[in-house]
């Protein structure tokens, strides 16, 4: 198999030829017919994460944590799957038996891998072909009439920002909500919270992001470059702050602006990971978020079994994630998707669909 390697930190990913992984008991096999490429990648291509427990990601993995794809081998205790489906494969490889797990918070499970990130246990996506481990558990199969090109943003982004904006956030009809930077995860959470009932702002410093935002759902765009105080338009705009805000980014100045933005008792949803330049800190002004009853969430991925209501809120065209996809890329492109990503050059989720 071809799989993209990290050689070292912001150094170009060489492509290998490797063996295609054997399965166990409980695994699929899966050629991957699309990738997305998640700024979560890049930040492992960087070296970021060093600042966490578990560290950067070690030199040698390949990258890729947003795959889908067909089944091409079942593991003898595999029930649910068989060859020739097609299927989505979250990011966070669940192990369905641990505590966390059987409280129905698997995306926090005791054993949980993630593609990419977890070295050999877990290789990554930028390859093609993937194992899936305790594939019963961790494994969605796509809806007859989607294509896995269609599905490639669903492995990380999407399904962080639905569980953070269905499930973490609060969110009733009619609330202001706003989504500071428009990559990826940020169009995802707009595509969420317009569903849900949500008064969608956007904000971006690029006027090509906001219009997309615009179509995925925001009904007020406001550029950062063109106002003087972010927080400040927006208390204008929703007389007085809005109830929820997200930082989509994870730089200081989104995650400070997103904070400032809400209304005294809002709620302000961390999901941008931070860079070097933060190293995983930043200073909030906890006295003012006190005095003002401002609550601090986060959200990272969500519990595999749940791609059925996303699949289900498709159907009816309630969100559109498929619309997020601007771009489809071969696997040598990998290299020349990455530096764009590093001059914010990238627009919505592009997808890797060529991998030989
Ligand atoms: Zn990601
Ligand atoms: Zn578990």
């Amino acid at each position: 198999m071809r799989g993209a390697v990290l050689k070292e930190y912001g150094e170009p990913l060489e492509i290998q030829t490797r063996d295609v992984p054997k399965i166990a008991s409980d695994e699929v096999l899966i050629e991957t017919e699309a990738c997305g490429i998640c700024r979560s990648d890049w930040h492992g291509w960087q070296g970021d994460y060093a600042w966490l427990d578990g560290g950067a990601v070690t030199k040698g993995n390949i990258l890729g944590h947003e795959p889908a794809g067909e089944i091409i081998g079942v593991g003898d205790d595999v029930t649910n799957f068989s060859e020739g489906e097609k299927v989505v494969v979250p990011f966070n490889i669940v192990c369905g038996r641990c505590q966390k797990c059987r409280d129905g918070k698997s995306h926090m499970c005791e054993n949980i891998l993630h593609y990419g990130f977890d070295d050999d246990a877990q290789p990554g996506a930028f390859s093609t072909h993937i194992r899936v481990p305790n594939a019963d558990f961790n494994l969605a199969r796509i809806p007859d009439g989607i294509s896995a090109h269609e599905m490639a943003g669903l492995g990380c982004r999407y399904i962080t920002a639905y569980h953070a904006i269905a499930d973490r956030s609060g969110i009733e009809a009619g609330d202001w909500v706003v989504i500071h930077g428009c990559g990826g995860i940020g169009l995802s959470a707009i595509d969420v919270a317009s569903a849900l009932g949500g008064n969608v702002i956007a904000v971006d410093i690029q006027d090509d992001k906001l219009s997309m935002a615009e179509e995925m759902g925001a009904v007020e765009q406001v550029n950062g470059a063109d106002v003087e105080d972010v927080p400040k338009a927006i208390r204008d705009i929703t007389d007085g702050g809005a109830q929820i805000s997200v930082d989509g980014l994870g730089i200081r100045t989104t995650c400070l602006n997103s904070i400032r933005s809400v209304e005294p008792t809002g709620t302000h949803v961390q999901i941008g990971i931070t860079s070097a330049d933060e190293k995983g800190r930043i200073d909030m002004p906890i006295d003012y978020m006190l005095h003002s009853e401002i609550d601090c969430i986060t959200a990272k991925g969500f519990q595999p079994h749940r791609y059925d209501e996303i699949f289900r809120l498709m159907e009816h065209n309630k969100i559109q994630p498929q619309n997020l996809v601007t771009k489809h890329v071969s696997l040598d492109d990998i290299n020349d998707r990455l530096e764009a990503m590093t001059n914010f050059e990238t627009k919505g989720v592009e997808v890797i669909t060529e991998f030989d």
